[in-house]
């Protein structure tokens, strides 16, 4: 068996050795229930405060501001079923985009069943929207805007700045999935006039089901889980005291280590991109050249299938993803690749690859060496390949 080649980072991530050392004495020696009274509360209580802090530093918000989640997705539904609700009394309108991720986009879905509009907003070929059409999207009933900080299978940076600013001319709240971004490119939620956002531990080094929900101070967003008062009574269970310090160090990491990384990875990502698109044919990138994330590449390779392709690159070693969602045994393509204007057949054709701070130059270059290889034996035993050079001639 070779060498396992992890490049699938935006699935998740592997935990660092540094949040696990964090994480383990919060498993049995130091295992009080931080809303305890005792001292020996008092020790995962500051673990947890801590934790909080460094959650709250990586995006310029206040320890206050941050609650923990039992992941992304809790995040993303707490946030849009929270905040059409407690606005419901200004409008019931809310825009977001056709790209988001399903926690974002069925939350939304579920939200049109109890009486909500939503618009879905559409993204130009590089996976961006349009600040024009956005402005006017906006009604007197909008109560709320979603869209993602940056795209978990195209890696589009979206134009968060412009967006927050536009949000706040119209009185709108505006959340932002940033759980692709957290940790990987710099964010201010003051500066991005971001009004919640939401973040996941485990795609940025730290562990799995564990998230943040930034509320902005004053925001009138309604408990998830209803209990006891934990989170300032707006998440009720016991604190997930290992995971909460795994996300705590993870964020503190991500802040150190994130501009040296982000140009590392940036290095590598071109090279690859660079290559594959000049060494094999009918191939083309998607989403945005240079607004994207540095660790993110995703191509469409002409006449061949994604899945083919993957587990080809499986035999080798290396993980990949299509970028596309295989519900039920159905392969359906993705909606992100339909939403930026790829037909379905195209669309079947993907690959994203997302790197690790780990990546090495080594590792690129022997997926790029194999890819041309199996691109190639693929699309030999394509009789669209055969009928398409026939048609050429
Ligand atoms: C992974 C992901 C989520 C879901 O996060 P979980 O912690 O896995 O629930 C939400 N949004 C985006 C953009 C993601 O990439």
């Amino acid at each position: 068996m070779n060498k396992r080649i992890y490049l699938d980072n935006a699935a998740t991530t592997q935990i660092s050795e540094e949040v696990l050392n964090e994480m383990l004495p919060f498993f049995r020696e130091i295992y009080s229930n931080p809303s305890a009274i005792y001292s020996f509360a008092g020790e995962s209580r500051k673990a947890v405060d801590c934790a909080r802090k460094h959650a709250a530093e990586l995006i310029g918000a206040a320890a206050e501001e941050i609650y923990f989640t039992g992941g992304g997705s809790e995040s993303d539904n707490w946030a849009l079923k929270a905040a059409a609700e407690a606005y419901s009394f200004k409008g019931k309108h809310i825009i977001t985009s056709k790209i988001e991720h399903h926690a974002v986009l069925h939350t939304c879905e579920y939200l049109e069943t109890q009486g909500y509009e939503v618009t879905y907003l559409d993204v130009n070929e590089a996976g961006k929207i349009s600040v024009e059409e956005l402005k006017a999207a906006i009604r007197p009933d909008t109560i709320l805007l979603s869209i993602m900080t940056a795209n978990n299978e195209i890696g589009t940076i979206e134009p968060v700045k412009e967006i927050g600013k536009i949000a706040h001319e119209n009185g709108v709240l505006f959340h932002t999935d940033a759980v692709q971004a957290y940790g990987h490119i710099p964010i201010h939620v003051d500066d991005m006039g971001i009004d919640m956002l939401s973040a996941s531990g485990h795609k940025c080094n730290g562990p799995k089901g564990i998230g943040i929900l930034y509320i902005r101070k004053g925001l009138k967003i309604r408990s998830f889980i209803h209990g006891g008062a934990q989170e300032r009574g707006r998440r009720a269970g016991t604190a997930n005291v290992p995971g909460i310090v795994g996300f705590g160090r993870a964020a503190q990491c991500a802040k150190e280590t994130m501009d040296e990384r982000a140009a590392k990875e940036t290095v590598l990502r071109d090279h690859l991109i660079e290559r594959v698109l000049s060494e094999i044919p009918y191939v083309r990138l998607n989403g945005h050249r240079t607004d994207r994330l540095p660790n993110n590449l995703n191509f469409c390779f002409r006449f061949i299938e994604g899945e083919s392709l993957l587990i080809l690159l499986d035999q080798l070693g290396i993980c990949a993803s299509s970028g596309s969602a295989c519900t039920s045994g159905a392969l359906d393509p993705s909606h992100v690749l339909l939403a930026i204007g790829l037909p379905h057949e195209i669309a079947h054709g993907s690959l994203r690859i997302t790197l690790s701070e780990e990546t090495t130059l080594e590792e690129i270059d022997f997926v790029a060496d194999e890819l041309k290889k199996i691109v190639e034996r693929l699309r030999s035993m394509s009789p669209l390949y055969e009928d398409f050079l026939k048609n050429r001639k």
